[in-house]
């Protein structure tokens, strides 16, 4: 189950507690995660989340990227648009190491200034959980009767950057995961390393 994917996660980075302890935030992101998941998403927003229940949405942010560390509940994608093909992109960490575009081979876009504001971070709900909320909703939706489902309101939930994760995470004590903060290190070195020969 989620939830017990994310106690694993909680007991092998204690530092999480002093973010969000787990039996705070256990209940709250299945509840969160149900009603994502009843709207159609596939994708959790830790805005729309910190908003919901009055995080800072920095704090969040670093739960999410350790939530989507190898093993986690989670996967993290780098979605941009590619500025040569327009290709639009998700990519994992290793693939968003390489920063070139997988259509058109297209490498330029780093050299863009808005580049880091322009790829977004979406925290994806692994396969095997997503369809475990599914069936449980199918199974309340058959047991309950029809409740009417609010009007969503996505229009202001601002998706999270890839600079503002970056700061995010640079802000917190300590690394919510390595291999991101092994793949931002990469990135960084290309940014300042005069980019293209
Ligand atoms: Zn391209």
């Amino acid at each position: 189950m989620f939830i017990t994917e994310l106690k694993g996660i909680y007991s092998n980075k204690p530092f999480l507690s002093n973010i969000v302890p787990y039996h705070e935030i256990a209940p709250q992101l299945e509840l969160f995660i149900n009603q994502e998941v009843r709207l159609g998403s596939r994708y959790l927003n830790p805005y729309r989340f910190a908003f919901k229940f009055g995080y800072n949405p920095k704090d969040i942010i670093n739960l999410f990227i350790a939530f989507s560390s190898k093993g986690g509940p989670l996967k993290r994608f780098y979605r941009f648009e590619c500025g040569e093909c327009e290709e639009l992109h998700l990519l994992d960490d290793d693939q968003f190491k390489n920063l070139k575009c997988p259509e058109c081979g297209y490498d330029g876009d780093i050299e863009n200034i808005d580049f880091l504001d322009n790829v977004k971070v979406v925290f994806e709900i692994k396969e095997p959980f997503l369809k475990e909320v599914q069936r449980r909703l199918k199974d309340q939706a058959s047991s309950e009767r029809k409740t009417k489902l609010k009007p969503q309101k996505t229009s202001d939930s601002e998706e999270a950057s890839l600079k503002s994760v970056m700061d995010s995470t640079d802000a917190a004590n300590e690394s919510p995961d390595e291999d991101f903060t092994e793949m931002i290190k990469q990135v960084k070195s290309r940014l300042s390393s005069g980019l293209r020969k």
